[in-house]
């Protein structure tokens, strides 16, 4: 187990600084999730922590020890990829021993590994088939098996389950949850989308274009985001970001350099009802298109403060003119000029 420190790290492609000077620390134990949109620098700075490539500037540590000169293999890190890379002439039994075979284990230590991470990972009935032979999550969970019998001190997966389909991707994310819980080893996990960084991470990184915006829980992230591009980047549908301007004679007056208001689409009581609460705001629109999904509902309404999404748990709402919007108060964020709360 390790704690991860990366102190003023960038990294410059050619001529593009693709991280600056990033500053973060990787709690030991902890699921760690980096996520934030394609491109924003998430691999790099896995490749970076991995020792797949070096950073222009700056310091990685690992535990103790200052890593910047030491190779990927002497890392002690493991890393899981959303292509598996596994070898696809050897069976499942190969493809975990192959990286202890490298590594000089005696037999015997080997066949106690394969046969404990094995039923670990549910393998224990494929060990002699070989990876075409497997579904997209038993090759995951090989690819798992093969980084867990290193025993590393941490766990690296960029985007693993982005080739699974969606059921299954939720079952293998509970499973990675679980493996996490048992083995108390650090993990970094990458991936795109909000939802899964949401539900695994006990620690979110969010970032863009090589800055990280916040680090944080899920919750916080959530309920208080730093500025609109995370309250934005977390949340189905997104924030409504409005201009302050727009929205003023709705609202009480107010001190300070506001710029945005935002309020969550499923804070906003939609209804038919004309009511009357001076502790929310009150909007007038008219429903322009409506999703049902189940349990919920989302609306995209025009208003007379301009467009506004809103998301419902109850029944969906039939009248489609004049609708009211409530929006209590409380649930309002305050943006200024530069986007931060
Ligand atoms: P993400 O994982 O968030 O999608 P990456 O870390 O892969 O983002 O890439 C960040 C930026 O660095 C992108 O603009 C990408 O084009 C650039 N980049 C990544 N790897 C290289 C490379 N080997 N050479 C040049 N540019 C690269």
């Amino acid at each position: 187990m390790a704690e991860i420190i990366l102190r003023n790290v960038s990294k410059i492609f050619k001529d593009e600084e693709v991280i600056s000077d990033l500053n973060l620390t990787i709690r030991d134990g902890s699921f760690t999730v980096l996520v934030g949109p394609s491109g924003c620098g998430k691999s790099t700075t896995l490749r970076m922590i991995a020792g797949l490539e070096k950073q222009s500037s700056g310091e990685i540590w690992i535990g103790d020890q200052l890593v910047n000169d030491t190779p990927p293999g002497k890392r002690n890190i493991a890393m899981v990829f959303q292509n598996y890379a596994l070898y696809p002439t050897m069976t499942v039994r190969g493809n975990i021993e192959f990286g202890l075979i490298n590594k000089k284990v005696p037999k015997l230590e080997r066949e106690e590994l394969i046969k404990e991470i094995s039923e670990i990972v549910g393998l224990t009935d494929y060990l002699n088939k070989k990876p075409q032979q497997l579904s997209g999550g038993q090759r995951q969970r090989v690819a798992l098996a093969r980084a867990m019998v290193k025993k590393p001190k941490v766990f690296i997966l960029d985007e693993p389950l982005s080739n699974l389909d969606a059921k299954l991707r939720g079952q293998m994310r509970t499973e990675l949850i679980q493996l996490h819980k048992r083995l108390g080893t650090t993990f970094i996990y990458v991936t795109h989308d909000q939802v899964e960084a949401m539900s695994m991470g006990d620690e979110i990184v969010i970032l863009n274009k090589g800055e990280i915006q916040q680090k944080d829980s899920p919750m916080n992230v959530y309920h208080d985001p730093n500025n609109i591009f995370t309250a934005n980047f977390i949340g189905t549908p997104a924030m409504n970001i409005m201009d302050f301007e727009k929205m003023k004679n709705f609202l009480p007056a107010l001190n300070g350099d506001v710029k945005y208001v935002g309020f969550r689409p499923e804070h906003i009581q939609l209804s038919a009802a004309e009511k009357t609460d001076p502790h929310s705001i009150i909007l007038l629109g008219e429903i322009l298109t409506r999703e049902t999904l189940g349990a919920e509902t989302i609306y995209s309404v025009k208003t007379n403060a301009g467009m506004i999404n809103c998301k419902s748990f109850s029944e969906p709402v039939d009248r489609l003119r004049n609708v009211q919007l409530r929006i209590p108060h409380e649930k309002l964020y305050f943006f200024n000029y530069h986007g931060e709360r």
